[in-house]
């Protein structure tokens, strides 16, 4: 650790609208840990949330927090049960801490956890700081094809890889997303990986529905049109909009699947003779799990294009605006580098 200083700089959201970037220590990996030098760090809604709001849910800020879940970097020393060949690796953090003995850990539903801790969920910090540590299993290693960028967006790649796998999505699929957000997209671009041969997305955004074709849609639809004649094997909802879901419903075919991604429609009322007559299944998804891998390989394939996804970067005095960049027209993911 001789090279690494004692203090680093961190982005700290203090409450709700009131940033600063506070001195830190430098935190010290557990034996089973690393420690990154963080690269990039990709902004999601839920960072923005906790900005604007203070809060999510049960979640409130009671204590500088450090938000930034996206995250990527290079590891600069480990901890003592890890082997020290892997300082120098460039990795993309899967940024959740599970307890590894619950009945779901356990089954490999880690996501499930009841002791999960998740970045940048109070009092969880998150990456956008000068350093992270992380469990080493969690440190995925990227090939050097990866950009940080990329590399940092593995992390929504990775809700988009759990959907479509929920989803059944294959070789052939008809699938309806619901939502051009960042989401919505890189759930487009797993569907093409996977082989789905239509892939219709719907949002009320014309300027984001005019980027889903690069993003492997074969069709983008106003909102407003009608997709209730579509017969689509699965509907995936990436846009939180209670709308949204009841008009995708009525498209998937018999025995076809429906997973709500996107969050916002806390109650609905949902046509339960349809999924009854049609035997429907319905599953909502809560983050990811074992989808690393996967993702790494799609993206060094050239399956996945995540890179394609930046739209602004900002360095760590100006988080403020990077939380804020999904307000700029054609905004789509705004990256901190902590170090620029
Ligand atoms: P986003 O806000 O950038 O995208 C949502 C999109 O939905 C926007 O483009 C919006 O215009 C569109 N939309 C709004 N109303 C619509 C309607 N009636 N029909 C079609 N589209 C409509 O958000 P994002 O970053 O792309 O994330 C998508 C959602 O997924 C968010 O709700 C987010 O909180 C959620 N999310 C869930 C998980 C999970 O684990 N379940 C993980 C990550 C994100
Ligand atoms: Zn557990």
């Amino acid at each position: 650790r001789t090279t690494i200083p004692e203090r680093m700089r961190a982005s700290e959201l203090l409450a709700q609208d009131s940033l600063t970037v506070g001195d830190r220590p430098v935190p010290v990996p557990a034996a089973d840990e690393v420690l990154i030098r963080v690269a990039s760090v990709g902004v999601c809604g839920s960072d923005t949330h906790y900005f604007t709001h203070g809060r999510i849910g049960p979640f409130v800020v009671e204590q500088p927090l450090v938000l930034g879940h996206e995250a990527s970097g290079v590891i600069v020393a480990v901890g003592e049960g890890v082997d020290a060949a892997r300082v120098g690796s460039r990795v993309s953090i899967e940024p959740q801490r599970a307890c590894r003995v619950c009945e779901q850990c356990k089954k490999g539903a880690y996501n499930l956890c009841p002791e999960m801790q998740f970045f940048a969920t109070p009092p969880i910090d998150g990456a956008f700081a000068e350093y992270v540590t992380i469990q080493s299993d969690y440190a995925h290693d990227i090939p050097d094809s990866v950009s940080a960028h990329a590399a940092a967006l593995m992390e929504p790649l990775s809700v988009g890889i759990w959907a479509c796998q929920k989803a059944g999505v294959t070789a052939g699929s008809r699938v309806l997303i619901a939502g051009a957000g960042p989401i919505g997209l890189v759930t487009a671009q797993v569907a093409r990986a996977f082989g789905a041969t239509e892939i219709i997305i719907t949002d009320i955004s014309e300027e984001r529905l005019a980027v889903a074709a690069q993003h492997g849609a074969t069709r983008a639809l106003h909102a407003s049109e009608s997709v209730e004649e579509m017969t689509v094997d699965a509907f995936i909802d990436a846009s939180g909009a209670g709308p949204a879901i009841r008009a995708g419903i009525p498209a998937v075919k018999p025995a076809g699947r429906i997973v709500l991604v996107g969050l916002g429609a806390d109650e609905l009322t949902l046509p339960v003779n349809l999924l009854q007559n049609r035997e429907l299944w319905l599953t909502g998804v809560f983050r990811y799990a074992n989808t690393w891998p996967l993702a790494i390989e799609l993206v060094a394939a050239g399956r996945v294009n995540l890179d394609a996804l930046v739209t602004h970067t900002f360095g760590l005095d100006d988080v403020e605006n990077a939380l804020m960049a999904g307000r700029i027209p054609g905004a789509l993911k705004a990256i901190v580098e902590p170090w620029r």
